[in-house]
């Protein structure tokens, strides 16, 4: 029997992502500990928590850049295992973008958003650009096509790698800290961007600790520390009546 473990999580049925009894260790150090999280196609989760929490370490499992001691994960409705032939089949489903941009700096913008398609979906070069600029269009950076990354502010590149992700039609995108490397006049470009994403009803996940994008989009905030989900609920909720002691803390500390 499958028990959901609280009114408003969705059924694991209708789930794009699905985290059960999750455990991640790093040779002695439990880093995640019996996590349990499930996200409904078109939710927006807010991953938040002190530094050293575990949210990195459980995005890079649900992507399966790293991989898990025991518990399961389903993206897609693909369980993710150490016997799994063709990772590749679930991370294209997957979008991720970084706190650092990792953009190819020998490829114009358009053609970092061309390579992923063409070499994992398959397009055309012709259809990969077509893809690409309107991709580009959507983010409103398509007037950069051509430059190199190295041209671009931060937030114009982050917006970019925002872009490169959703050029493979993701069913999901994972955020970690995204405008956490950014200047602050670039942050409000790029938490703009997720918005708009988030508005067209993208399935998200966001590692931020910016949390008046977290009022605005987040269906639920999670709250993290020391490798298990401490809390969890909407954002009106979790902001002006915290449970516990320690998301207190943590909130008197950011905000
Ligand atoms: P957060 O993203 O919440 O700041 P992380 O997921 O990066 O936290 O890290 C959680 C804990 O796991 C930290 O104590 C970190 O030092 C540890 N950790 C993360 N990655 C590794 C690794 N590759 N090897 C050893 N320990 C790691
Ligand atoms: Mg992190």
């Amino acid at each position: 029997m499958l028990q959901q473990t609280a009114v408003n999580v969705p059924s694991r049925s209708s789930a794009i992502v699905a985290v059960e009894k999750l455990v991640k260790r790093f040779g002695q150090f439990t880093a995640l500990n019996d996590v349990n999280l499930t996200v409904a196609a078109g939710e927006k989760i807010v991953l938040c928590g002190p530094s050293g929490s575990g949210k990195s370490t459980l995005i890079r499992c649900i992507n399966h850049i790293e991989r898990h001691d025991s518990g399961r994960i389903v993206v897609t409705g693909v369980e993710l295992t150490d016997r799994m032939t063709d990772i590749n089949s679930v991370r294209r489903e997957v979008g991720m973008v970084f706190q650092s941009f990792n953009l190819f700096p020998h490829l114009s913008i358009v053609e970092n958003c061309m390579l992923a398609p063409i070499k994992v979906r398959g397009l055309s070069r012709k259809e990969a650009r077509e893809r690409a600029m309107g991709v580009l269009r959507r983010v409103r950076i398509h007037d950069q096509a051509d430059k190199y990354p190295g041209q671009l502010s931060g937030g114009q590149q982050q917006r970019v790698a925002i872009a490169r992700a959703l050029c493979m039609q993701p069913k999901v995108m994972l955020f970690d800290e995204p405008t956490s490397a950014l200047d602050p006049e670039m942050v409000k470009e790029v938490l703009d961007t997720m918005m708009g994403l988030a508005r067209d009803g993208m399935t998200m996940i966001c590692v931020t600790h910016e949390m008046g994008f977290a009022r605005e989009v987040a269906d639920r905030v999670v709250f993290m520390d020391r490798g298990t989900i401490v809390e969890e609920a909407d954002p009106e909720t979790f902001f002006r009546a915290p449970r516990t002691e320690r998301a207190k803390g943590f909130l008197q500390q950011i905000i």
